[in-house]
C-alpha cells in the first residue's frame, strides 16, 4: 500500500534509499539543504518539500539520513522541527548514525508526543543503500520497530531489533570500535611480518585458517594481494573511508565516557585514525592504516 512518507537528508546514502522507497511505490516527498539533491529525488519520481513543517504536516512516516546528532536534534526538536509539526501517531525513523545520548533524548522526545520512534542506523555503504541490502542496527519499542519494519525490508536486507531506544546506535558503535581495532592490529601484524621477511600471502594463509582469523583479515585484507576483493588491490580507494571510521570511534569513545565503560584499545584506535587522517588519510579507505603504520602513508 503506498504510504506517503518523508524524507529529511537525500546525501549519498539517503538519496538512493529515498529512491528505493519510491520504486516501492511509496509518495516521497523530500527536504535537504541542497538543491542538486531535492533534483535527484524529483528525477527518481519523489517530490521536494519547501520546509520541514511542510513535509512533516504531510507525512505518515517520516526517514531521517543527516551527518549528526546536532543536526537531527535541531530538525526534530528544533523550532519549526518535526515534532512540532507531524501528527500524533506519525512512524518516525532516524537512520543517521549519531551519539547514543542524541538519540535517547530525541525519542524521549518523540513520546511524549505520541509519535514512535526507532533509530536504525546502517552498514553497508552507497553501494547498499543503492542496492537496498542494507542492514539496519533498530533500538526502540516493539509496536514502532513493527511499524518500521516494512520500510526498513525496501532499503534493507537485514533488520535487527537490537533493543529499546539507543540501543541501534549502541550496536553499531561497538561494531565498529571492534572493525577499527581488529584492522590496526591485522594490519601492524602484516607490518612486522615484513620486516621479519614472512611473506605476506604466507600469514594470509596461516592465520586466516588460525586463532587470528577476524573479518578484517579474511575479508577485507589491508595488504594487496591475498583477496581481490580488497581496497588494498586499488590504491586504498573506499570502501569505507577513514574519516567515517574515525568518526564511528569518536562516537564510541563519547559513549565510554559518558556510560563509564573502559574502552582502552577503542581510544587507542580513535587516536590511531586520528593520526592517519590528519596525515592526509581521511578520504583513503581505512584499511589503508596499514600504510600510516608502515611509515608509508
Ligand atoms: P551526506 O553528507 O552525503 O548527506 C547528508 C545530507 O544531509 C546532505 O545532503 C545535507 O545537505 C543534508 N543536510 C544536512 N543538514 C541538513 C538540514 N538541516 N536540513 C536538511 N538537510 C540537511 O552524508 P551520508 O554519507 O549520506 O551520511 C549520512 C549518515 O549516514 C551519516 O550519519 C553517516 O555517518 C551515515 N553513514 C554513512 C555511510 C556512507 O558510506 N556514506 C555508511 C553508513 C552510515
Amino acid at each position: 500500500m503506498a504510504t506517503n512518507i518523508g524524507f529529511i537528508g537525500l546525501g549519498n546514502m539517503g538519496g538512493p534509499m529515498a529512491a528505493n522507497l519510491v520504486k516501492a511505490g511509496h509518495k516521497v516527498s523530500g527536504f535537504d539543504l541542497s538543491e542538486a539533491a531535492l533534483a535527484a529525488l524529483e528525477a527518481a519520481g519523489g517530490s521536494r518539500a519547501e520546509s520541514v513543517a511542510d513535509l512533516a504536516e504531510g507525512a505518515d512516516v517520516i526517514v531521517t539520513m543527516l551527518p549528526a546528532g546536532a543536526h537531527v536534534r535541531k530538525i526534530y526538536q528544533g523550532e519549526g522541527g518535526i515534532l512540532d509539526n507531524a501528527r500524533p501517531g506519525t512512524l518516525l525513523i532516524d537512520s543517521s548514525t549519531i551519539d547514543v545520548d542524541s538519540a535517547r533524548v530525541v525519542a524521549a522526545a518523540a513520546a511524549d508526543k505520541d509519535m514512535p520512534m526507532v533509530d536504525a542506523p546502517v552498514s553497508g555503504g552507497v553501494g547498499g543503500a543503492t542496492a537496498g541490502t542494507l542492514t539496519f542496527m533498530v533500538g526502540g519499542p516493539d509496536n514502532a520497530f513493527a511499524a518500521a519494519k516494512p520500510f526498513l525490508d525496501v532499503m534493507g536486507k537485514t533488520i535487527v531489533h537490537a533493543g529499546d531506544a539507543g540501543t541501534g546506535q549502541a550496536a553499531k558503535i561497538c561494531n565498529n570500535m571492534i572493525l577499527g581495532i581488529s584492522m590496526i592490529g591485522v594490519s601492524e601484524a602484516f607490518v612486522l611480518a615484513e620486516r621479519l621477511g614472512l611473506d605476506p600471502q604466507k600469514l594470509f594463509d596461516i592465520s586466516s585458517t588460525a586463532s587470528g582469523q577476524c573479518w578484517a583479515l579474511t575479508s577485507y585484507c589491508p595488504v594487496p594481494g591475498p583477496l581481490p576483493s580488497s581496497p588494498a588491490n586499488r590504491d586504498y580507494q573506499p570502501g569505507f573511508a577513514a574519516e567515517m571510521m574515525l568518526k564511528d570511534l569518536k562516537l564510541a569513545q563519547d559513549a565510554a565516557h559518558s556510560s563509564g565503560a573502559g574502552t582502552p584499545l577503542g581510544a587507542q584506535a580513535a587516536a590511531l585514525y586520528s593520526l592517519f587522517c590528519n596525515s592526509g588519510g581521511e578520504g583513503v579507505d581505512f584499511s589503508g592504516i596499514v600504510k600510516y603504520l608502515r611509515g608509508t602513508s
